[in-house]
């Protein structure tokens, strides 16, 4: 049995950010090939720190959904997972026992080769009569300085696709470096061009930069005795999935029968189911038992009538319903004060696990931890520690800046923060609904202490 995680960057900010994972995630579900995929997240939750512990299985694999390797791949995202490796992750991935589970880390899908098929099938999309007479594909990157890696992978794909002599000529252009996107008039001869972003997701550059400096019209533009087809970029592609699975069957090499269920994890869970089988209060929210299955809702919504709720009736359905508050503000920390109203989530026992994941992920594991006193609790100074790239400067953040950054962000949250001192003695294990532990400062928390400090500096107000 073995579970899938899939690691994408998130947002504080924009609840779109994880919206791309969430799909894969989705189809990859579908597909049935691993028994159970997770999302975790740097910004958002399921964060990258909780991610493992939500895992219900032994035998774990570990993508993270970027489009090349750098900075988050090869530093932010193993340290934050706990692997004990920085740099860059060799092509058989890394394998580590971490808790009883053993964890298999790969490259991003961004790099495989089996991207050049993704990249094909874009083109092929945006002009399906592409040839190697009088076609040339442009595969567009961002290029920067500080990642060489990325515009390897591009320049990678170009030759192979050169070499495979689809089309008449093959470029690797970039936003921000040589040889510049600006430029394509001068190198490209082709009388139809295809372009294909090589980006992860539909955003500013795809929607906006690219078709901008290159004065796209729209899908087909026609520039004198050339016409440009822009494609959809690489990273939305439904093939990513087929990538994914590719290197999750690369990662796992010789272990072919998966691992067991981790006992804490179902210990935890049956715990709660039980309790939720005679109704149970957790955090803002409240399960009940009804005929078979149960519904979930917000507490404040209790004794309203269904007719007056959104109902939904799947976990999905629960992720998309909490993911915002009812302002439309994103909700990155789910345990903050602002679950919205309004819903009804009716849940088969099999479905509710996921949903309540969906709801508050990881407090149902990080709770019985702290109900059996098996919590482990990590201090600021440690977090603090940790951080690296422009959250470095935390580490000389105040005992008091971060009490006044906790102030502003913590009392909004239904936490207990223990990495902090603070003390919880009694959690929804013994009916206490808002007994919810916090081990560890979340990102949204290091961001406010490092805006704090910045706006010091600056000698502005937060
Ligand atoms: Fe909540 Fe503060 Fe803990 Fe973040 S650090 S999860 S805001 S208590």
């Amino acid at each position: 049995m073995r579970s899938l995680v899939l690691i994408g960057h998130g947002s504080h900010l924009n609840s779109e950010s994880a919206g791309a994972v969430y799909r894969y995630a989705e189809l990859l579900r579908e597909r049935g090939l691993f028994d159970e995929v997770v999302e975790g997240y740097w910004k958002e939750e399921p964060s990258l720190r909780q991610v493992l512990r939500t895992c219900r299985y032994t035998d774990v694999t570990v993508i993270p959904m970027f489009i090349s390797e750098g900075y988050f791949t090869e530093t932010v995202i193993p340290r934050e997972l706990g692997l004990g490796h920085q740099g860059p992750v060799p092509p058989e991935g890394i394998a580590r026992v971490l808790g009883g589970k053993t964890v298999r880390y790969t490259l991003p899908y961004g790099v495989h080769a089996s991207m050049s098929d993704v990249i094909l099938a874009r083109a092929h999309e945006a002009l399906p009569d592409a040839n190697a007479q009088d076609t040339a594909l442009v595969i567009i990157g961002h290029g920067t300085t500080r990642n060489e890696n990325s515009n390897r992978v591009i320049h990678q794909n170009a030759e192979r696709l050169r070499a495979a002599g689809l089309f008449a000529e093959v470029h690797a252009l970039f936003l921000d470096e040589d040889p510049r996107l600006s430029t394509w008039t001068d190198v490209v001869r082709s009388p139809r061009v295809v372009m294909v972003p090589f980006f992860a997701s539909e955003g500013w550059h795809t929607l906006e930069t690219i078709p901008e400096d290159l004065g796209l019209t729209g899908e087909v533009t026609t520039f004198g005795a050339q016409t440009v087809y822009y494609s959809k970029p690489t990273g939305t592609h439904a093939m990513v999935a087929d990538v994914v699975l590719n290197l999750a069957e690369g990662a796992r090499g010789q272990s072919l029968q998966g691992g067991d269920v981790d006992a804490h994890h179902a210990q935890a869970w049956d715990t709660f189911m039980r309790l939720a089988q005679g109704g149970v209060r957790l955090g803002e929210a409240v399960i009940t038992p009804q005929a078979g299955v149960f519904e979930l809702r917000h507490m404040l919504d209790e004794g309203r009538g269904n007719a007056g709720l959104h109902t939904v009736v799947t976990p999905e359905g629960v992720r998309d319903v909490v993911r915002e508050d009812e302002g439309g503000h994103h909700r990155p920390v789910h345990t903050l004060r602002n679950l919205p109203r309004g819903w009804r989530a009716v849940l088969s026992a099999e479905d509710l696990p996921r949903a309540v994941h969906y709801l508050y992920p990881a407090v149902v594991e990080e709770s019985f931890a702290c109900h059996t006193h098996a919590l482990h609790t990590t201090p600021w100074a440690t977090t603090a520690r940790r951080q690296t790239g422009i959250y470095t400067k935390v580490q000389s953040a105040t005992a008091e800046q971060v009490e006044a950054a906790a102030r502003d962000v913590c009392s909004r949250c239904l936490k207990t923060r223990l990495w902090a001192s603070q003390k919880l003695d009694s959690t929804v294990f013994d009916g206490v609904p808002g007994g919810i532990p916090c081990p560890e400062a979340c990102t949204l928390l290091v961001a406010e202490v490092r805006e704090r400090m910045s706006a010091k500096a600056g000698g502005g107000h937060h």
